[in-house]
């Protein structure tokens, strides 16, 4: 069955053998990621190793990437390891308290006191315990407990409408890019990002890191600060891609505002070519369950149709008891939610100009293939541009980039409806086209008599340099 829209998992202590691995990917994932909150460098080192292994194995790349940890404010320790608040009661959170109990609990970033002011609501634990600031004194932060809980060591803390100061990249994030680059990702997340310039910064350290070992990694922004909505477009530009980050963006804008924000995320993610993941709490029952409840279901459905490029796994794949189920789940309520989707590619056309020749081969392609009733687009791509323009548009077209670059092959098993190949040559025109058309009837997309519709740029090799469209019928001469 095609699948278009794609599918990231998290991994973890669940899903770290090489034999879970490659059954996760033979069910369907196509990006692993990893999350740098958890786990020391030869954890994520070890595990980068068995991906790229497991999927020479299974005969495709697998994208990895590296998710940083950013400046989440978390709670200390407590003695107990934990304390359980009643609603009602006072409680304090001071920096400078090194072992928590049942009045205080410390804080891993020391400025938190400076940036709250009384009136101000506190969520710790993702939400689940809510806290009133009544007065900040010196290092201590005085609060009410509005819904109570039980409050464990170093969870997390997010102040009610953003607005905490921490900068983006903490010094163990610039750890973590080296190590990140050092094991060849291709994606780096970076948690947090306030604006485009936390993310023009991002990449700077990125591209650096990343040269010894001749990566630039794809860029992506994690939008889950309120200060990053009204910061969208800027964020866009300087990013490859962003992820819908419910987790953390519930906390800090409310529950009530995430479905619609995520809708426009990902309007403006495509408009702006840039690709998105919807991230977080997607098929969170499937942790301890076999099946998902019937919420979940509507929700992968709901961010497929919504355009998202890819859905997104993190404690279901890392931690959770069914790992490779949960993928096989998520796939087929994708391929079952893009049959329902109707295409507007001409609608999105109306009062487009383009300025570049390769985009306007893409767009034209597009249109032809959808009119035409191709069977299939094949784009023979260096850098990827040319597929990931035409994935920002729906005609149920499946499309093949071939590339004889891995780094493109690898940031493209991101994008909606792109299947990545490599390409053999990129010097010999007529060559490559026939292998690319093999490549398409074998996978059964196309038979003879049908048409294909082709992209290529003349002469071959050189990115940005897609200039020719081609229509040719399967078993005919070209
Ligand atoms: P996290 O990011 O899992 O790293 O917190 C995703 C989110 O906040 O939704
Ligand atoms: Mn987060």
């Amino acid at each position: 069955m095609h699948r278009a829209t794609k599918i990231v998992a998290t991994i973890g202590p669940a899903s770290s053998t090489q034999d879970i691995l490659l059954q996760m990917i033979q069910a369907g994932c196509d990006v692993v990621r990893l999350n740098f909150s958890h786990g020391t460098a030869d954890d994520h080192r070890q595990r980068a190793e068995f991906v790229r292994e497991v999927a020479r194995k299974a005969g495709r790349e697998v994208a990895i990437m590296a998710d940083l940890q950013g400046p989440k404010i978390r709670v200390g320790k407590f003695e107990n390891g934990k304390t359980t608040l009643i609603a009602g009661n006072s409680f304090i959170l001071d920096s400078a308290c090194e072992l928590g109990n049942d009045d205080r609990v410390g804080l891993d970033y020391k400025d938190l006191p400076r940036d709250l002011k009384p009136g101000d609501v506190l969520l710790l634990n993702d939400g689940l315990i809510v806290l009133n600031v009544t007065r900040v004194l010196g290092t201590e932060i005085h609060t009410t407990v509005k819904i109570g809980g039980d409050l464990s060591n170093n969870k997390g803390i997010n102040r009610q409408g953003g607005g905490l100061t921490a900068p983006a990249l903490t010094e163990k994030d610039m750890e973590d890019i080296k190590t990140a680059m050092s094991l060849g990702a291709d994606f780096v997340a970076v948690s947090f990002p306030k604006n485009a310039t936390d993310m023009e910064m991002a990449r700077q350290l990125a591209n650096i890191a990343g040269a010894p070992y001749g990566i630039k990694p794809k860029m992506i922004a994690k939008i889950e600060r309120a200060e990053a909505i009204p910061a969208l477009q800027g964020i866009l530009d300087a990013s490859d891609g962003i992820m819908v980050a419910r987790g953390d963006l519930a906390v800090e804008v409310g529950n009530a505002a995430v479905p619609a924000l995520q809708k426009r995320m990902i309007r403006m993610a495509r408009e702006s070519n840039k690709f998105v993941i919807t991230a977080t709490q997607m098929m969170e029952s499937m942790i301890h369950a076999p099946v998902p409840t019937r919420a979940e279901v509507s929700d992968v459905a709901n961010a497929v149709l919504d355009g998202t490029d890819a859905v997104m796994l993190s404690a279901e794949s890392a931690a959770g008891k069914y790992p490779v189920q949960t993928i096989e789940t998520m796939a087929a309520i994708c391929v079952e939610a893009e049959k329902s989707e109707k295409s507007e590619l001409d609608r999105d056309f109306l009062d487009r100009t383009f300025t570049r020749i390769d985009q306007s081969i893409a767009m034209g392609a597009l249109f032809t293939a959808f009119h035409l009733g191709a069977k299939a687009i094949v784009a023979l791509t260096e850098s990827g541009s040319t597929a990931l323009w035409m994935s920002r548009h729906w005609t149920h077209v499946p499309i093949f980039a071939l590339t004889p670059r891995t780094g493109s092959e690898r940031a493209m098993a991101l994008y909606r409806n792109v299947t990545s190949l490599h390409l053999d040559t990129n010097t010999d025109r007529d060559t490559a086209l026939a292998q690319a058309l093999e490549v398409v009837v074998s996978k059964g997309y196309a038979s003879h008599g049908d048409m294909v519709v082709l992209t290529v740029g003349e002469p071959m090799g050189q990115a940005g340099g897609t200039n020719t469209l081609k229509i040719v019928r399967v078993g005919e001469p070209y």
